[in-house]
């Protein structure tokens, strides 16, 4: 298939703002696909529409900046100031490189266009390439292919390097191209790609007409990590009671999320946003390794914990060790980690229909129970000890007063909240659930995204110093809310300022526009309605709580979650610290 007949539709794509006819366009592609490609091919369009090299799940990226890209496109004869003054005023290394296509010099007019398979594996190696002359080697690899390109494919071929499509296609858009298609209900695509986190592989699946019903390659898989079932906040605990009857109450510990893997003696943790980070934690390996148990998935919450007094350490102190790849030895001296298990979703079997009350039973059976009215002494006896793994502090109660006491005792021994589950709702991956719920003191605290920066002024000139951040709608568009600047540390700046300049899209009059990727917890006075942003909204005085390295997109809050505060602001909160 050439990658010319697949770039003619992402124009057709990217030229309505209707998701509507987005769709209709993706289904054009799967038609032609059918027609001239292959379930292979499928699988890479789809990869390429969301401007992916890999498979979601993997967790990689390309990793090419635009610094590199503009030296490549340098080399086939544009030149450079052009391309800057081009990009300026376009906003676009896509466009800037197709208009200037003209500019480029010709080597043979017997080229022959490229195929989607030459973008696609050429992509692939470029990532593979390391050491000494990787940065030519990748420039030879770039140019080589833009110099067989049209000026469309250069626009397509230009972004994908940077892995930013901008057509606007999304997983969910893709999802209902193929219900469309395959005539197939989209919640049930949607289901199994909560758990594969890949549209590829469903791509494929799909064009090769199996039963993906039966499938073994669309279930939960060990070592491919899912989205974690995510929760959503709630202003109070009776209004959780009404809902659930008896929930589930657990402590909500103030650390990082880990999902554990484990099968034949190997194991692998990966992080909240599916890092791989089982070598920056070798101890709780090793723990995970001495269980019984095997071909199993569990989750839980790790915390520093400190010895002395029991309480966890600050949050940072988690992600030195997540992010540590050298002294880990020494590292694992000073920070003692504990991982507080809550939930299994694999044990031989997945496990992620059950509901929550049977899939306790199966981890207690594994970890032992940890009740907090009936453990209460072993619980307090133990949380200064050594131990590494551990069962979440649980209370399953319909009463308000008895739940009240949890929390308050939750939040003496240092930790942030409680969570609110539904003993009988099944998991359900990737998305944000009214069957669990966070409670926590105050409703302050708000993760958002930095979409621009601003270089500071006087001592902090060399840092961004001022952010603006955003919140998101359902469908992910995002919404500025505000300015931040206080709260950091210069330490914070200066690892802000290296994060903004690699995600950097575009200036304009100074102000550095980024790719939405870094995360920031925030508290604030109060929610204030405003004309000043589009969302109506705003923060008043909002200060830098976190950055949230183990937080992406996915996790931020959203408009609903603001109109919600904002409304418990206004006096409708009950129970509230
Ligand atoms: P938040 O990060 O504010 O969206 O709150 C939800 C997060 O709380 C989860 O993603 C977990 O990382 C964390 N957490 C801490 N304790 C628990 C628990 N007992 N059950 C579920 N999640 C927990």
């Amino acid at each position: 298939m050439l990658f010319k007949d697949v770039c003619d539709i992402f124009y057709k794509i990217e030229s309505t703002t209707k998701r509507l006819e987005k769709m209709d366009y993706f289904v054009e592609l799967i038609r032609l696909t059918k027609e001239k490609g292959s379930a292979e091919d499928l699988k890479k369009i789809c990869y390429i529409a969301i401007g992916r090299v890999f498979a979601e799940y993997e967790n990689k990226e390309l990793g090419i900046g635009p610094n590199l890209l503009i030296e490549a496109v340098k080399t086939i004869g544009i030149n450079e100031k052009k391309l800057l003054n081009s990009i300026k005023e376009t906003g676009d290394i896509g466009v800037a490189v197709e208009k200037l296509s003209s500019e480029i010099k010709q080597v043979s007019l017997f080229q022959t266009p490229p195929t989607l398979d030459d973008v696609y594996d050429t992509l692939k190696k470029i990532s593979e390439i390391e050491g000494t002359n990787s940065q030519k080697k990748k420039i030879r690899h770039i140019s080589s292919l833009l110099l067989k390109s049209s000026p469309i494919e250069r626009r397509y071929l230009a972004r994908l390097i940077l892995e930013d499509m901008r057509i606007g296609m999304s997983v969910p858009t893709i999802l209902s191209a193929f219900s469309v298609y395959f005539n197939i209900p989209k919640e049930k695509l949607e289901k199994i790609y909560a758990v594969v986190n890949d549209i590829g592989l469903i791509a494929e699946k799909l064009m090769l007409n199996v039963d993906i019903d039966k499938d073994e390659d669309l279930k939960l898989r060990i070592f491919r990590p899912i989205k974690p079932m995510l929760a959503q906040l709630i202003s109070s605990i009776d209004d959780a009671i009404i809902e659930m009857g008896a929930p589930q109450f657990e402590t909500k510990y103030d650390g990082a999320r880990v999902q554990i893997h484990k099968k034949d003696e190997n194991v692998k943790i990966y992080s909240r946003k599916l890092e791989d980070i089982t070598n920056s934690i070798p101890e709780i390996v090793e723990e995970v390794k001495n269980m019984e148990e095997d071909n199993i998935i569990v989750e839980g919450e790790c915390v520093a914990i400190d010895l002395k007094t029991g309480h966890p350490r600050p949050f940072q102190d988690i992600l030195r060790r997540f992010r540590r790849k050298y002294d880990i030895d020494k590292m694992k001296e000073e920070i003692n980690l504990r991982v507080y298990l809550f939930d299994i979703l694999y044990y031989n079997e997945s496990l992620i229909d059950l509901p929550l009350k049977e899939r306790r039973k199966i981890l207690e059976n594994i970890i032992g129970t940890n009740d907090w009215e009936r453990d209460k002494a072993k619980i307090e006896n133990e949380i200064k000890s050594k131990k590494k793994i551990d069962i979440s502090y649980k209370l399953t109660t319909d009463n308000l007063e008895k739940a009240m006491e949890f929390y308050k005792w939750s939040l003496n021994i240092g930790h942030e909240g409680i969570m609110i589950k539904n003993p009988n709702a099944p998991y359900t991956p990737g998305s944000r659930v009214r069957t669990m719920y966070k409670f926590k003191p105050t409703l302050e605290s708000l993760d958002v995204v930095i979409t621009r920066a601003k270089m500071g002024m006087g001592k902090r000139k060399d840092w961004y110093g001022s952010f603006e951040i955003s919140v998101k709608d359902e469908e992910g568009n995002l919404y500025p809310i505000g300015h931040v600047g206080s709260g950091l540390t210069e330490e914070e700046l200066g690892r802000l300022t290296e994060m903004i300049e690699s995600i950097k899209i575009n200036e304009i009059d100074g102000e550095a526009i980024v790719e939405p990727k870094i995360v920031l917890e925030v508290s604030y006075e109060e929610i204030q309605e405003s004309d000043k942003y589009e969302c109506g909204y705003a923060l008043r005085f909002p200060r830098v709580v976190r950055i949230r390295e183990d937080k992406s997109i996915d996790d931020i809050n959203t408009l609903e979650d603001i109109k919600r505060i904002f409304a418990i602001q206004k006096g409708k909160g009950k129970n509230k610290k």
